[in-house]
């Protein structure tokens, strides 16, 4: 039995792949990767090695993920090494916990190989710092994704977690923007709220909008893979930031740092 290597691709930019990953890439003889991983990654992998796209696109699966996991299992009963390459993080919204059950069901060795996920590539590139001790001192990395059902109910999530001193960093948001700004007004976020969304963070298809909560409902759907950074550490100017931090009487602030501004 041969080792799988669950390696993160990080979220575009084949040069924020970690050393690691690189090397496995460069000698590796069987990949099995997402659709998310982007073609100048996908470049990195040692020419001759067998390459199978496994992923989605558009909710239209090619593989389902029990057939991927038997895949796994199968070349790693065959090869010396399997990579199985996705998008970002393989632990973030990666659906890595499944696969590492079966592996370890089957009893293949396996190692986990860490990518930069999507929600900090987008913040390097819109230089957002996601903490900032005048602004945010929580993140909340959630998805409001339905799938591919667009009836099943909207995912669970604590609204009012964000309502506070925090960032959200909402992954997968697909067309759903009014309803995510629907979601915001309700836990009692204000429409100057900074929004700002990022598609194909760190690729040569990167777009930034800046926008606020007002206005996520009417702007532009940007391309897939996109993310919405929600927050005051979102504003585009620090001061704006400063100024919101004195304005805001957010929770468990000292008295003394209101209206000072
Ligand atoms: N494991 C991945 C996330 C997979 S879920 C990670 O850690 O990043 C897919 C979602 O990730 C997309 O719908 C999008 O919200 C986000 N995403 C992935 N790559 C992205 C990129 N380059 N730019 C913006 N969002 C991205």
């Amino acid at each position: 039995m041969g080792k799988v290597y669950l390696i993160g691709a990080g979220p575009g930019d084949p040069e924020l792949l970690t050393v690691k990953a690189a090397r496995l890439l460069e000698h590796a003889t069987v990949v099995l990767h997402d659709s998310l991983v982007s073609p100048e990654v996908l470049q990195r992998i040692a020419p001759g090695a067998e390459i199978i796209d496994v992923g989605k696109r558009c909710g239209q699966k090619l593989l389902t993920q029990d057939e991927i996991n038997s895949l796994l299992i199968a070349y790693a009963a065959s090869h010396e090494t399997v990579i199985r390459l996705k998008g970002g993080d393989p632990l973030v919204f990666g659906r890595a916990g499944e696969e590492i059950e079966a592996l370890r069901h089957a009893g293949v060795e396996f190692e986990v190989v860490p990518g930069i996920t999507a929600a900090l590539g987008a913040a390097a590139v819109a230089g957002i710092s996601l903490t900032d001790r005048r602004a945010a001192s929580q993140v909340v990395i959630a998805t409001f994704s339905r799938g591919t059902d667009a009836s099943a109910p909207a995912p669970q999530l604590d609204w009012g977690a964000v309502a506070s001193a925090a960032t959200l960093v909402l992954y997968m948001p697909g067309a759903v923007y009014d309803e995510v700004a629907d979601r915001l007004r309700q836990a009692g976020l204000p429409e100057d709220l900074p929004c700002v969304i990022v598609s194909n963070a760190t690729s040569a298809r990167q777009q930034i909008r800046w926008t606020c909560l007002g206005e996520l409902s009417s702007e532009q759907k940007l391309p897939a893979p996109a993310l919405l950074i929600v927050g005051r550490v979102a504003a585009r100017r620090v001061q704006e930031i400063s100024a919101a931090y004195w304005r805001t009487e957010a929770p468990g602030r000292p008295a003394n740092s209101k209206n000072v501004s």
